[in-house]
């Protein structure tokens, strides 16, 4: 999954010509910053490599979420429809604009469900928030023509799948706006980062301006600008978008290995009885950042991860049902609405309702799901020996 595996020379020559110019702001500063300008270049480089018209870069991908909802018009009053299994970033982004998240089931695909999105449509409902979870994607055909339908925003969590596509398109491109995050574990890391990405030019101006106190950029140096709406500073520097710039270029490489490197791990696991994998709506659109399994029962799922660990392999397995970050049951400051400052009544009660509501559909597949993760530096007799004893560890208890 991370890029910071293969940290080297590239970054550091992307980010000595930002520090031999001193200039680590994005904006401004024209004549000493020598024509180095690293986030534009990194901005023009995201819509090369994924297809998209434009790309707005921010300082994480909480704060691309953050950016695309305010630039879309999501706010007070409006609804957001956000999945059971996600990380925490999916729900504070859209506290933080004033929106009330609806936690819905996901299914097989681990993302959301199509029919629990459907359900929990309201008046108020203003956005669908499909998170391409752990590498692979949504049901974006589905999804998409339930926004159609119902005359909804899509705004694709692209976060954990950097890279992977659906039906051709590259995952984040395909709605209104998506987002990528570029933190340290991230496929491609900025050591922090994120980025917006769009084909509607009105969205990317207003991210422009958002993520840099309004400034609408057009006056003659910074001074100049005039500000058409209130913003706040979620820029990148020159230094993390150096690196970004060295890792996307590496991208290709980093797909190819993880992809044979998948592929290799999951030959073993399919041996083993009675497992089963993630549904993945395009098969070929996999970014293969884990390998995403299920057992048949919870009982034997939970005994496999004893197993797991009792063989030393444990590592690099994730069982998210039981994660603080990525799954509703462990989410007890939400479902309290733990806030440090005042929620608007709608926000709160939403939240508490969380507290009696059941994610059955969610919990049945989460409770026998194990994500391993696939590493960019593993050889390819370490694939077959962690294999190996992974296949004999699961099959011993089942
Ligand atoms: C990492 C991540 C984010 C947020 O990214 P940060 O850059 O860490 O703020 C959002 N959504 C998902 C699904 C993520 O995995």
């Amino acid at each position: 999954m991370p890029g910071f595996e293969f940290f080297g020379d590239e970054e550091r020559k992307e980010v000595n010509e930002v520090l031999e110019t001193g200039i680590l702001m994005r904006y401004g500063f024209d004549g000493p910053r020598k024509g180095i300008w690293k986030s534009k270049e990194l901005e023009t480089a995201v819509t090369q490599v994924f297809g998209c018209n434009h790309a707005q870069l921010t300082s994480s991908g909480t704060a691309a979420l953050t950016t695309a909802m305010a630039a879309l018009g999501i706010g007070v009053g409006d609804e957001v429809i956000m999945p059971s299994f996600t990380f925490v970033a999916s729900f504070e982004a859209i506290l933080s604009v004033g929106a009330v998240p609806v936690l819905v089931d996901i299914d097989e695909t681990l993302t959301l469900d199509p029919a629990a999105v459907k359900a929990a449509i309201t008046s108020k409902t203003k956005c669908v928030m499909p998170v391409h979870m752990c590498g692979s994607m949504a049901d974006m055909d589905a999804l998409q023509q339930i926004c159609t339908e119902h005359h909804l925003i899509l705004l694709e969590d692209a976060c954990q799948s950097i890279g992977g596509t659906y039906k051709g398109k590259k995952l984040g491109t395909i709605g209104h706006a998506g987002t990528f995050s570029f933190d340290f574990v991230k496929t491609i890391t900025c050591g922090e980062g994120g980025v917006v990405m769009t084909n509607d030019k009105d969205v990317y101006t207003k991210c422009d301006a958002y993520t840099d106190h309004g400034h609408d950029h057009l006056g003659v140096d910074r001074g100049a600008d005039l500000h058409p709406f209130i913003g706040y500073n979620f820029r990148i520097s020159e230094l993390h978008a150096a690196v970004g710039l060295a890792q996307i270029k590496k991208l290709d490489t980093f797909l190819s290995i993880q992809r044979k490197n998948n592929k290799l791990l999951r030959s073993y696991l399919e041996q083993v009885p009675g497992i089963s994998f993630r549904v993945v709506p395009d098969e070929d659109g996999d970014s293969c950042s884990f390998l995403s399994w299920m057992l048949p029962t919870e009982a034997g799922t939970k005994a496999a991860i004893e197993s797991l660990k009792e063989a030393g392999v444990f590592a690099g397995n994730f069982y998210w049902y039981a994660n603080n970050w990525h799954y509703i049951t462990k989410w007890d400051h939400l479902k309290n609405a733990i806030t440090l400052n005042r929620l608007h009544d709608a926000q709160a009660a939403a939240l508490l309702a969380l507290q009696t509501k059941s994610f059955a559909k969610s919990d049945a597949i989460m409770s026998r799901t194990v994500s391993t993760a696939i590493s960019l530096l593993w050889t390819e007799e370490q694939i077959k020996e962690k294999g190996e004893k992974m296949l004999a560890a699961i099959t011993k208890v089942l």
